[in-house]
């Protein structure tokens, strides 16, 4: 049996960043990634039908984040990267069943209209109130902080990231930066404003994407990677001099093993290593109900709308690509993609394609001014779940960080370990690149403050 230096289970973004960062550094490295699936990308998939560009996971990401800058530099895509400025392209929320635009910073939320006077004096709470000490739901963390009257904005927030549960997810988990913020400079005003010091001012974030959609980065890392695909990993042990796997296509071994998976396919494995404390987190799958209209529709300028729970709306949201994504539509048409289901609605998940349509269509057509009915429509039922970080997740970082300290050669990051957006992934994937470099694992990444998150 051929022995690699590295072995890379799972192709999705995770596996293939670090397959990046380590050809980066080393680039004669001996490296093979085994993806169970028949192509490489996991959750991210773009996908065109009639002329019509939509997406089965991410629309895109900010680039706020150095690692994800990394990346997409040495990639060098050029004209190929389509970016939608923040500052120039408005977010709206559903209030009181109409659309609103959504400010993008604690200060603009305090000077728009959104809240009352009342509320705005409750959110500069935040300046005097103590940390709470012990591990919050994003709920409770945010009403200590900042009062009820911003639970709805608090939600949106979620629903446009973890499709999840503000009562359930965790603020220390999902949210790290934050957190950090309120501990070490007593507010989360006073931190934006003091950790800001000192660093060169960058603005707003744009949201990136590629002209023939987020599958463009796939394509783009996977070229010129030996991947196994159709290669389902069942089984890793650790021997004397390496590792040791078992797939649908026979048996690998390698000096290093990188676990790029999923966190609900990772823990049953390395559970065969060592017990884990739990088998697995709670998901939030996500459909998207694409929809093709004439010119006559009149979708607002900006990105896209979310409706928090309160709202008690059929769909999440919508996004608005025919502005954020030129190209995505054919010409004299333009596009909407509905997002329905999340841990809010996991029973829509079951209707059919027609109802998903009739009901989507009828919610959203109160909110936005729509021709009598879509030309074309498409139901993607993407069966990659959101991994929830919810109270209590530091469990499983901890487990992680001990599996690999306990296991020489053993790195693992993935989707739902530290985060669930692309850039945590690249930024993950980028420590352990170079902490199988250095051959040291059980390091977890320091928290990252950003002044936008989603
Ligand atoms: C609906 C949805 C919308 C999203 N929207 C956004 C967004 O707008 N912005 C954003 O930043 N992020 C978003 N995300 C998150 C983003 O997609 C993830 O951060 C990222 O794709 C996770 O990549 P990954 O490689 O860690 O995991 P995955 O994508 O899950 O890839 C893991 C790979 O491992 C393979 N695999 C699984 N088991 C095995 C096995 N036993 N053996 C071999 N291979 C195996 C899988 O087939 C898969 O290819 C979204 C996700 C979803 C699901």
């Amino acid at each position: 049996m051929n022995k690699h230096d590295v072995i890379i289970i799972g192709a999705g973004l995770s596996g293939l960043s670090v397959a990046h960062f380590l050809k980066k550094a080393r680039p004669d490295i001996d490296l093979l990634l085994i993806e169970k699936s028949d192509r490489p990308g996991g959750a991210i998939r773009s996908q065109e039908t009639e002329g019509f560009l939509a997406e089965w996971g991410p629309h895109g990401f900010l680039d706020n984040i150095e690692e994800a800058r990394e990346l997409l530099d040495d990639l060098d895509l050029g004209d190929e990267v389509q970016k939608a400025p923040l500052k120039k392209f408005l977010r709206y929320i559903c209030r009181d069943g109409r659309l609103k635009v959504l400010p993008q910073t604690p200060p603009a939320i305090i000077s728009s209209n959104l809240l009352s006077l009342e509320a705005k004096f409750r959110m500069l709470g935040d300046l005097w109130k103590k940390p709470l000490s012990h591990e919050q739901t994003i709920a409770d963390w945010a009403a200590h902080r900042f009062g009820k009257a911003i639970l709805p904005i608090a939600d949106i927030a979620v629903t446009g990231t973890y499709a999840g549960d503000i009562e359930k997810l965790s603020i220390d988990a999902a949210y790290p930066g934050m957190r950090l913020l309120e501990t070490e400079y007593g507010s989360v005003f006073k931190g934006a404003i003091k950790s800001r010091k000192g660093k060169a001012r960058t603005g707003m974030p744009s949201m990136v994407s590629f002209k023939n959609g987020m599958g463009q980065l796939i394509t783009t890392l996977a070229t010129g990677n030996d991947i196994a695909l159709n290669s389902a990993v069942w089984d890793i042990s650790r021997g004397d001099d390496g590792w040791y796997l078992e797939t649908d296509t026979g048996g690998y071994s390698a000096r290093n093993l990188v676990v790029a998976l999923h966190i609900n396919r990772a823990l049953p494995m390395l559970s065969k290593l060592t017990a884990a404390p739990d088998q697995s987190v709670s998901e939030a799958i996500v459909y998207n109900v694409v929809m093709g209209f004439d010119e006559q529709a009149d979708i607002p300028y900006g990105f896209g709308y979310l409706a928090p729970k309160v709202e008690n709306r059929f769909a999440l949201g919508s996004l608005f690509p025919t502005h954020m994504f030129p190209g995505r539509a054919p010409a004299g048409m333009k596009v909407l993609e509905v997002l329905i289901g999340g841990t809010r609605n996991p029973e829509h998940l079951s209707l059919s394609d027609d109802d998903l349509v009739e009901i989507a269509y009828a919610d959203v057509s109160q909110l936005i001014k729509l021709p009598q009915k879509p030309l074309f429509t498409k139901v993607l039922r993407p069966e990659i779940g959101i991994p929830q970080l919810e109270i209590g997740h530091s469990r499983l970082q901890d487990y992680r960080e001990k599996v690999e300290t306990d296991f020489q050669g053993l790195y693992v990051n993935g989707f739902g370990w530290e985060g669930i957006g692309v850039n945590d992934m690249i930024k993950m994937a980028k420590r352990s690149a170079e902490n199988l470099l250095k051959g040291v694992g059980g390091t977890r990444g320091p928290a990252t403050v950003k002044g936008v998150y989603f």
